[in-house]
């Protein structure tokens, strides 16, 4: 999963890129307006989190423009003052939720689950496809119970396939959610990591539809 993190307080940005990095995300961070706007309607982010108070061009507007382009990423808003007219103004342009600044990292980490939960139509919180068991809130993958060691890359692989289950999902579409913006990529090491995934698994749910990319679907 990648997430765009549009904040300009350097220390406040760079502790929720830490967070988020902890967590398994790729992050992209946008440190003004103009660049959150221009990432989030050329990328295809899994969630945004996005400041209000941003030079440049404010996050409403940001996300006022994203939606009025067709951009349905789950948004969720950071607001400096939090009151009530803000989260209003701020859900009605769009957002899908919203946090209040100062706030816990866990709360923004949960809230975060929830919205990417929703958005792949899934609720509950740990995701299953047959003996294979992912938790997004601890970043732990077990099969038949017994867990398997990941790297952040291959955890990364798999936590999307498992909030696609069922669908065809192609290399450049897993290239795009499992690397921020300026990691080196290439396309090889999709496969590569899917198979070690395999390996790791011992249970075939990654499927190679030829041509086409993967399938995650039960043994
Ligand atoms: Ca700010």
């Amino acid at each position: 999963m990648r997430l765009l993190l549009a904040e300009d307080e350097p220390s406040l940005g760079a502790q929720i890129q830490a967070a988020l990095g902890g967590a398994g995300y790729a992050v992209d961070w946008a440190r003004d307006g103009e660049e959150a706007w221009f990432q989030g309607d050329g990328e295809p982010y899994d969630a945004v989190v996005l400041d209000l108070g941003l030079p440049g061009l404010d996050g409403l507007q940001v996300l006022k423009r994203w939606r009025a382009a067709g951009r349905a990423m789950p948004v969720l808003v950071l607001t400096a003052r939090g009151t009530w007219a803000d989260k209003v103004e701020g859900l009605d342009a769009g957002a899908d939720d919203y946090l209040a600044k100062p706030f816990r990292m866990e709360e923004l980490l949960a809230r975060l689950r929830s919205l990417i939960r929703r958005a792949a139509r899934t609720v509950e919180p740990v995701l299953r496809c047959g003996p294979v068991e992912l938790d997004p809130r601890s970043g732990r993958v077990a099969v038949g119970g017994a867990p398997v060691t990941l790297t952040s890359h291959e955890y990364r692989v798999l936590a999307y396939l498992m909030h696609h289950p069922g669908r065809v999902v192609s290399r450049g579409e897993l290239i795009e959610h499992i690397y921020a913006q300026d990691h080196d990529r290439d396309s090889n090491t999709i496969e590569v990591f899917v198979a070690r995934l395999r390996r790791k698994l011992g249970v075939a749910v990654i499927r190679t539809i030829r041509g086409l990319g993967y399938r995650l679907e039960e043994g």
